[in-house]
């Protein structure tokens, strides 16, 4: 496997989609200017691509095991990977500098996850989790609890999972039955199985930091009742080092279609009738609330994946598109066979894989820019627009990246024939890979109705509103050139089809009609999507066009034409959704199924 990572379009979307410089400016950032942060980009992706990517076909052909003596066995390199990994500083890169983080902008944090992701998904997830303990220990937990754990978990000294699922409560979390039990020092113990948890243990670090949900004592049921405890692998003694090993085992491992090398666990606390030792985070019956602080950076994270799944196998693809030859082209009345990258066909299946994935990165950067300015702008109003905006993103982000890293993974193997579907080019693990991110970190299903239920009606849909209208903005950019005019009005008739359909949604909430609007909710985020890649390709293209110094003419022309392409053929499907979206839920209500 190789991977190559595309910093010249890393530093394009950074600078003239998400803004770098301005971030640069924002109070604590100051370090992180455009120049500087190539150069920290360029290190990442030297680590990535030579440490982290030759494990990726490794970590699925092995996988992880649960070895006799209960610990889980990483596939062979994996250990000394993370040992250099841990080393060079990159886990703490944008972690807070207050706890030994590196402090860069969250911008800057995603380019080197998505790079992380790209290289070794499976082994991603690993760090993913970690930062998401971190992020919820930081922002919840006592002063203790940050004392003893953060510095360890933010270096990547020990690794942190998330426990929410069991067997019956899945999409349902509150539905969870683990229970937590106070002792009389303040501690409590606790009980329950938990399903699928990822990273839940391995052999690579010499402790695991479990965040747990269950319900103590007393407490009413459904999410309300849910508190968030600390549960590590190994109590820690008064010296703050992994001593004595806490009441819980991993039962089993599952075995999955694809990220063969992230151990997914079963796992059983209080398995000896003790109970495991857990330190409460936040108060009893936040953790609902607390979760989510993991949860929403965690949904970033994995739609992150759709990105980085659709990226790796758009590099195998053009590879391989270049490599094979079939075929003669039939307008020219060649003789001779051609690469079959010369076939209009191939063509559009590559192109439709870059456009897609250039969409997905700016959406992604522009939505952690959001985060940035929701944390250090100075101006109130800002702050609020962007703490609002990046809420409104978020699903978006989840569920639209990641159905998209199937469907290009997918057509990554299409490009290869025959060969992508057996196992030796490597196409098939993308595909494998990517198809978990559309259900874990809350299923797609459940982004939609986060979308239309709890972001879309935030402010009267003025959240949305303002949204379109930075939209619009850039349609009179466009208007200066005239290559780009069929696409300004695509995108002009996409931005209205979408105020349509909110509007139509908004009214179906107000009205009481909520089945409608939850029948229309998956395919209005896939409109959503669209139209937000439409507006982010119109950005980059009315960029290129100016001509940025530090890029090549190639470059910038390719970066027109790549944006052209999603404008005028991936952009108009947008509004084919819009009598689905307004369908209503009566022939759904009345199926037989
Ligand atoms: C490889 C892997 C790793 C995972 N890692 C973790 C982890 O680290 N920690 C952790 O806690 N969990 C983890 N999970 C669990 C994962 O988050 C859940 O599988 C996911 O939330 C879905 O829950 P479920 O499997 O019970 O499906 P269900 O909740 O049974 O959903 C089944 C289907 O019904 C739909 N559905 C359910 N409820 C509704 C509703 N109210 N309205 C509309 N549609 C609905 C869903 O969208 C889905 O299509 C992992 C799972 C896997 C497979």
């Amino acid at each position: 496997m190789t991977y190559t990572p595309p910093l010249e379009d890393h530093n394009f979307v950074l600078n003239h989609v998400a803004d770098l410089e301005a971030i640069s400016k924002l109070n604590g950032y100051q370090h992180a200017d455009p120049a500087t942060v190539a150069t920290i980009l360029e290190e990442a992706g030297r680590f990535f691509a030579q440490v982290m990517a030759p494990l990726n076909r490794v970590g699925d052909e092995q996988g992880s095991h649960l070895g006799d003596d209960g610990v889980v066995h990483t596939p062979a390199g994996f250990a000394d990977a993370y040992a250099k990994f841990v080393q060079s500083g990159w886990p703490a890169a944008h972690a807070p500098a207050d706890w030994g983080g590196g402090g860069l902008p969250y911008v800057v944090g995603v380019v080197i996850q998505e790079m992380f992701k790209t290289a070794n998904m499976a082994f991603s997830l690993c760090g993913m989790l970690t930062q998401g303990a971190v992020e919820a220990i930081h922002h919840h937990g006592s002063d203790q609890l940050k004392e003893k754990y953060l510095e360890k978990l933010i270096s990547g000294a020990w690794t942190g999972t998330m426990n929410l699922t069991e067997p019956e409560a899945g999409s349902d979390v509150g539905a969870l039955r683990s229970k937590a039990v106070k002792q009389d020092e303040g501690t409590y113990r606790i009980f329950g199985t938990k399903i699928f948890i990822t990273w839940g243990d391995q052999d690579i670090t010499e402790n695991v930091i479990h965040l747990v949900l269950a319900r103590t004592e007393g407490a009413p049921p459904g999410t309300r009742g849910i508190s968030m405890f600390l549960v590590p692998k190994f109590i820690l003694d008064d010296q703050g080092n992994p001593g004595e090993r806490n009441d819980y085992k991993v039962v089993s491992l599952e075995h999955k279609l694809g990220i063969h090398a992230s151990p997914t666990c079963v796992i059983s606390f209080g398995d000896s009738g003790d109970g495991a030792v857990g330190y409460l985070i936040g108060d009893e019956m936040t953790g609902m609330h607390n979760m989510f602080t993991m949860m929403n950076a965690a949904r970033i994270g994995v739609g992150m994946e759709g990105l980085a799944m659709s990226e790796g196998a758009y590099q195998r693809a053009t590879a391989h598109a270049h490599d094979r030859i079939q075929g003669r082209p039939i307008a020219a009345e060649a003789t001779d066979s051609v690469a079959i990258v010369e076939h209009p066909d191939v063509r559009r299946m590559l192109l439709t894989m870059r456009a897609n994935t250039e969409a997905m990165r700016g959406l992604l950067y522009l939505t952690a820019q959001s985060g940035d300015l929701a944390l250090h702008v100075e101006d109130d109003r800002t702050r609020e627009l962007h703490g609002k905006r990046l809420a409104l993103l978020t699903p978006i982000v989840k569920a639209w990246m990641t159905d998209l890293g199937v469907e290009m993974s997918s057509l990554g193997i299409q490009i290869h024939g025959g060969m992508g579907y057996v196992e030796e080019t490597g196409a098939a693990q993308y595909f494998r890979d990517a198809r978990i991110a559309p259900i874990y970190e809350g299923t797609n299903g459940i982004q939609a109705i986060d979308l239309v239920l709890r972001k879309l009606p935030v402010d009267e849909g003025g959240v949305v509103e303002t949204l379109i209208t930075d939209m619009t903005n850039i349609l009179s950019e466009m208007s200066d050139y005239e290559d780009l005019a069929q696409f300004s009005d695509e995108l002009t008739t996409a931005i209205q089809g979408l105020a349509d359909t909110s509007a139509w949604l908004g009214g179906r909430l107000a009205s009481g009609a909520i089945d409608d609007a939850l029948a229309g909710a998956t395919p209005y985020l896939t409109q959503f999507g669209t139209v937000l890649g439409g507006w982010i390709m119109a950005i980059s293209a009315v960029a290129a066009k100016k001509g940025p110094a530090e890029h090549s003419p190639g470059f910038l022309t390719q970066k027109v034409n790549t944006a052209r392409f999603y404008g005028e053929h991936l952009l108009p499907r947008a509004n084919g959704l819009v009598p689905t979206i307004k369908a209503g839920n009566a022939l759904l209500a009345d199926a037989t199924l």
